[in-house]
C-alpha cells in the first residue's frame, strides 16, 4: 500500500519542474545532498510534514497519497489551502 507521494516530488517540482537537489560542502570536505522543498507542518493536524510547497513557483501538493484512508487528511489539507490562497498541483501523484 502506497501511502505516500513518490519521492521524486521531493526532489523535483511537479508543476515547474525545478530541481531541489542541492549539494552543499561541510567544513570536513564531505558533501551533504539535501532538497530545497519546503515541508509544512500543521499543529493540530498532523505531527510531521502535511505538504510541501515549491520554492520556487510557490505551488502546493500533497504528501499523502490519494486514497481511501488518506481521503479526510487531504481534504482538510485543501480547504486550509483554500483559506490561504494557495495554488494546488491538479497534476495525480
Ligand atoms: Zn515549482
Amino acid at each position: 500500500m502506497v501511502n505516500k507521494v513518490p519521492f521524486d516530488a521531493f526532489w523535483q517540482c511537479p508543476s515547474c519542474g525545478a530541481d531541489f537537489k542541492q549539494e552543499v560542502t561541510q567544513k570536513d570536505g564531505s558533501v551533504w545532498t539535501g532538497s530545497r522543498v519546503i515541508g509544512v507542518e500543521i499543529r493540530g493536524l498532523y505531527d510531521g510534514v502535511a505538504y510541501w510547497i515549491c520554492p520556487d513557483c510557490k505551488v502546493v501538493w500533497h504528501r499523502w497519497a490519494d486514497s481511501p484512508g488518506n481521503a479526510r487528511l487531504r481534504y482538510n489539507i485543501e480547504e486550509l489551502w483554500r483559506d490561504q490562497g494557495l495554488t494546488p498541483w491538479r497534476g495525480n501523484l
